[in-house]
């Protein structure tokens, strides 16, 4: 257990929490309620850095799907095993939007991009995520469901 922790600034809301404040390397925001992820790191001054998970699956996902669609326009994958991959990744995709606009609808912290909104704008946001979000994992899930 670390005792005297500096204070963090969340990635995501850019919020000061009090401390990690956890034995495990992840946890969610105090403020803004989003998955966060501590990670050793040599830039920092004080050798961890913490992540927002759902920027990093983002991130992640994108040279995924990058690849994914390559590889099949060049016919190295063929259409089922890439129907499994567009189903998967909206499932992603959905499950990480609806974690994202609940917890903006609870703490009405919400950000896009850069952009972080709060209060009204922010939960009107958050609203338009969750509903996208369930939308894309029904997607995704029937699409798991149906592709063979
Ligand atoms: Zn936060």
């Amino acid at each position: 257990m670390i005792i005297d922790e500096p204070q963090v600034r969340c990635p995501f809301c850019r919020g000061l929490m009090p401390g990690w404040m956890s034995r495990y390397p992840c946890k969610t925001c105090t403020l803004c309620e989003r998955p966060l992820f501590l990670l050793p790191s040599i830039s920092s001054r004080d050798h961890r850095s913490v992540l927002s998970a759902i920027d990093v699956v983002k991130i992640i996902m994108l040279p995924v799907m990058a690849g994914a669609t390559i590889s099949f326009a060049m016919g190295r994958l063929d259409v089922d095993s890439y129907a499994h991959i567009v189903a998967g990744a909206l499932l992603t995709w959905g499950i990480i939007d609806v974690w994202d606009g609940t917890a903006g609808l609870r703490t009405g912290i919400d950000k896009v991009r850069k952009r972080i909104r709060r209060g009204a704008v922010a939960r009107k946001m958050s609203l338009a995520k969750t509903i996208f979000g369930s939308a894309s994992t029904v997607l995704g899930g029937l699409g798991l469901l149906m592709v063979r």
